[in-house]
């Protein structure tokens, strides 16, 4: 091979042993040796069985990539050194003819990444090390058999031969020796499979088969760093919004067999359940196999509660032993780490190896459930327990569950393994693409796999729930769908799945792409059609999180919420106000939007009024019924809004029928829609612009508001509104607009005969850069401030709200953002006028109340940021109110 280049060195160690010789790495390293690596290190030096080994640091990974594919300057010497010690400690040479040294090369990034990048296992096997391996076992067939894993792995994911390829020529030696299971090709199958498996490496690479175990190492390592650039990783760390890491770390471990017989296996592990979190160690294991066996999902595991029974033939209490000891490193893994373990181990000849452990991905509901019990158990504080449970899982358990009525009227067509819980429903798509496709069209789909791949996970994203045919609780399915808190059933062996027909078929009945299914990820069973749902109960752990939270927060909750219905299922929620009311919504129902359209088409005052003279007792009553959902709690009703075309159709038809409805021209439809047109309306006539044009409009709504308060009052509900103005980019705007909102009030009053007190707040939106500048002016005019960052986010970055999509996922793919500043507020930018209007704002307004109602009122990472800036509020769709409460907490403990 012709000889590499270098990129330029680093001075910093690359290379990190972990043995009995040394320990180079700890715990606290996560980012340099990537959380596998960090915790090989630390599980190494609290004395648990882990074969040595060493980790390549992730800054090599940066390096590699940063220059384009060099290996980095000096790293394969450090390597060579490094192999030493590993062959000294081991008392094995790399490449022996005798007892060769074995390596595993393995990925592992300081976030996990479950089957995202490449794993070689025996590395360091040749034609000479094989024969070695074989007289020093006293086991050819295994050493074979592990000589072809290796040919496979390598020629896969190092030199990027198809692996059907290898599989081909499987099949041709199975055939050969009328086997069905690869584990009953006898001896000479395998050696014969090795020579083809070398005669396929070479068809394809036009090279030899490498002998030089050094050689074979460098590649696999560059591998490694070239699968953190892969497609599939790069989706997964787009899904899964993971920026800011460096690259991958490589592990090379000395290998422990188990596929050396009956008296070997190998398994992974949680050591709590990672799906409902219930404290039970839950695991899966395969006799006589080795790694990815496991959860590559070909062959179905066994539960490793069922250990024990394990009997080998020159050892018949094998599965006891082993059982034992693997509780008693459980119990050593969780005191010493403080949170669940995902584990994975490997038996060789009956002794137990830990080959990895990691915090276990888990559901939202699991996090709350292990949260809850370990503070009860001692092992950690309320605090931690409240920092420790990701906010944004907490979605889970509000999601509906199957209704158990209908589902006692109806069997199950099946019932697989409750992978990940929920409950879901959709046509069956049947490859992944098609899952990606049928939903962006705007079906709800279920994807129904034998097995799922990494290469898979996009489908699997944005399919609606996940239906595996093969592989167990730990397969790539269900991992990944935990982690994401998508519904999963796994390993549902009933159905047989014809992927290119786009059927399946269950005990005798098929169902096509067309067809509906129903799965409860919580049981594993599968249903014909659409299962009714039902809302879930927050009790139990769930109430006592919140409670911690509430303990703790300091910022107030409000939702946006624009009817009583959700404002009712809000103040469930636990929120304590509203922080916005958009009131254009209520213009669209029923009879409303036809007065709200002879509004806008009226050519004169009188009509104009005529027209909002119907619409106030709609509003009126609407924030009746608000304010009474919302009885003694703050509600801030924002003015209208949106341009008025938004109001108007705008196709031929539409437009004749409206103009029917009014009793007027076509044409004189056909013009007002006309002249609304305007090339950019988000900057349009809007917002406040169209009081300061039609006042009527904003005297109306104060009148409907003062109104809707007055005759709560008279019936004892406290109803608490806040008047908002939207749009202000001036001082002048507010001023004029505050004084006209007043000016209703007092009218309101005055004919009503009010005697008491209405304590109305008139206050603005921040959401215009000029207002975030000028704040200090705009605050003489405000009861208080709201953020509107959709908007502020829209104007700053001077992005369209609309159109964002046509380039935004370029940008986060090439990094140029790391996240959607839509979703997340961009603190470095936005954010620095967030917190310059706070300031001013305060400065010339001592009393002013401050709070956020663009959709970033609900996302944890900017909540942190409104919680720095003194925000008094956060403002967020009802479903996210317990993610807020959760996430301020966690900004305020985190301070
Ligand atoms: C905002 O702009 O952040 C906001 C809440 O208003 P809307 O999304 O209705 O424009
Ligand atoms: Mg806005």
């Amino acid at each position: 091979m012709a000889k590499k280049k270098r990129a330029a060195s680093s001075s910093s160690k690359m290379v990190y042993y972990f043995g009995k010789t040394r320990t180079d790495g700890d715990t606290s390293m996560k980012q340099l040796l990537g959380g596998k690596g960090a915790n090989l290190a630390d599980m190494t030096s609290i004395g648990l069985p882990v074969p040595a080994g060493f980790t390549i640091t992730t800054e090599c990974c940066d390096q590699y990539s940063k220059a384009k594919g060099k290996m980095p300057k000096g790293l394969m010497e450090d390597v060579a050194k490094v192999v030493k010690t590993l062959e000294k400690e081991t008392g094995k040479q790399f490449g022996d003819s005798k007892d060769p040294l074995l390596v595993s090369v393995r990925s592992g990034a300081a976030v996990s990444m479950p089957g995202m990048m490449n794993t070689i296992l025996n590395l360091g096997l040749n034609d000479e090390s094989v024969v070695g391996l074989s007289n020093k076992t006293g086991n050819e067939r295994f050493a074979y058999d592990a000589y072809r894993r290796l040919i496979n792995m390598y020629g896969d994911v190092v030199m990027e031969v198809g692996h059907e390829y290898f599989e081909e020529a499987f099949d041709k030696i199975k055939k050969k020796y009328g086997v069905a299971l690869d584990t009953d090709v006898p001896t000479q199958g395998l050696v014969e499979l090795v020579d083809a498996y070398k005669r396929v490496y070479k068809k394809h690479t036009k090279q030899d088969f490498p002998q030089d175990p050094m050689h074979q190492l460098e590649l696999a390592i560059e591998a490694v760093f070239k699968s953190w650039d892969s497609d599939k990783a790069i989706s997964y760390r787009r899904i899964e919004g993971i920026t800011g890491l460096k690259g991958t770390a490589v592990n090379v471990q000395s290998m422990v067999f188990g596929n050396m017989g009956d008296d070997s296996g190998t398994g992974v592990a949680f050591t709590r359940n990672p799906s409902t979190g219930e404290n039970k160690f839950y695991g899966e294991f395969l006799v006589n196999a080795q790694g990815e066996d496991v959860v590559a999902g070909i062959r179905t595991p066994q539960p490793v509660k069922d250990m024990p029974k394990w009997k080998a033939p020159n050892d018949k209490t094998i599965g006891k032993k082993v059982h034992a000891e693997l509780m008693a490193i459980k119990d050593k893994l969780e005191k010493h780490y403080k949170d669940v373990q995902d584990i994975e181990f490997t038996i060789e000849q009956g002794k137990l190896y830990m080959l990895q452990t990691r915090n276990g991905k888990r559901t939202g509901p699991a996090a709350v459930r292990i949260a809850c019990e370990m503070v009860k158990e001692k092992l950690i504080t309320e605090k931690t327990a409240v920092m420790r449970i990701p906010a944004g899982d907490l979605t889970q358990l509000l999601l509906p569950s199957f209704d158990p009525a209908a589902k006692k009227k109806q069997s199950p067509l099946c019932v697989g393994l409750p992978a990940s819980p929920g409950a879901a429903f959709g046509k069956l798509a049947f490859t992944a693409n098609e899952a990606v496709e049928r939903s962006h069209a705007g079906e709800q789909v279920l994807l129904v796999r034998k097995e799922t791949s990494p290469e898979d996970v996009d489908g699997m994203h944005s399919a609606a729930g996940i239906l595996t045919s093969t592989g167990g609780m730990t397969s790539h399915a269900a991992v990944v769908a935990r982690g994401w808190g998508k519904c999963c059933v796994a390993g549902a062996g009933a159905i047989e799945i014809n992927e290119k027909g786009r059927k399946i078929t269950v005990n005798g009945k098929t169902y096509t792409h067309k067809d509906v299914l129903s799965i409860d990820g919580s049981t594993g069973e599968v249903f014909a059609g659409q299962m009714a749902t039902v809302e879930p109960k927050l009790g139990g752990d769930f109430a006592t999180v919140m409670k911690w939270a509430d303990k703790h927060r300091r910022l107030g909750i409000r939702t946006n919420a624009d009817s009583p219905a959700d404002s009712k299922r809000a103040r469930e929620f636990g929120a304590e106000g509203i922080g916005l009311c958009r009131t254009e919504h209520m213009f669209f129902e029923g009879d409303r939007i036809l007065a709200m359209r002879e509004m806008i088409l009226a050519d004169n005052l009188e009509a104009r009024e005529k027209a909002l003279t119907k619409l106030l007792p709609y509003q009126r009553k609407d924030f009746e019924g608000i304010f009474k959902a919302m009885n003694g709690l703050p509600v801030t009703v924002r003015l209208l809004d949106p341009p008025l075309h938004e109001f108007l159709p705008h196709d031929k038809k539409g437009q004749a029928d409206v103009a029917r409805s009014l009793a007027i021209k076509p044409a004189e439809v056909e013009r007002r829609v006309a002249q609304l047109h305007e090339a950019n309306p988000m900057l349009g006539h809007r917002g406040c612009r169209l009081s300061i044009t039609y006042p009527e409009i904003l005297t109306m709504q104060v009148t409907a508001i003062t109104e809707a308060v007055i005759n709560c009052k008279k019936k004892k509900i406290d109803a608490q509104a806040e008047v908002m103005i939207p749009l202000v980019g001036t001082v002048q705007e507010l001023a004029i607009l505050r004084q006209l909102a007043q000016e209703t009030i007092d009218n309101v009053v005055a004919a009503k005969k009010y005697g008491g007190k209405l304590d109305i707040l008139i206050g603005t939106m921040i959401e215009i850069p000029r207002a975030a500048l000028t704040a200090d002016e705009v605050a003489t005019e405000a009861d208080f401030f709201s953020f509107g960052t959709n908007d502020l986010t829209q104007m700053t970055f001077g992005y369209s709200r609309d159109d964002v999509n046509t380039f935004l996922p370029d940008y986060i793919g090439q990094e140029v953002l790391e996240k959607d500043p839509f979703q997340s507020l961009d603190t470095s930018g936005v954010g620095q006028l967030v917190a310059m209007a706070v300031e001013k704002g305060r400065r010339t307004n001592a009393k002013i109340k401050l709070g956020i109602c663009g959709e970033h009122g609900g996302d944890p990472a900017s909540i942190n940021f409104c919680h720095k800036v003194g925000l008094d509020y956060v403002s967020c769709s009802p479903f996210r109110v317990p993610i807020a409460r959760l996430a301020a907490a966690q900004a305020a403990l985190a301070d």
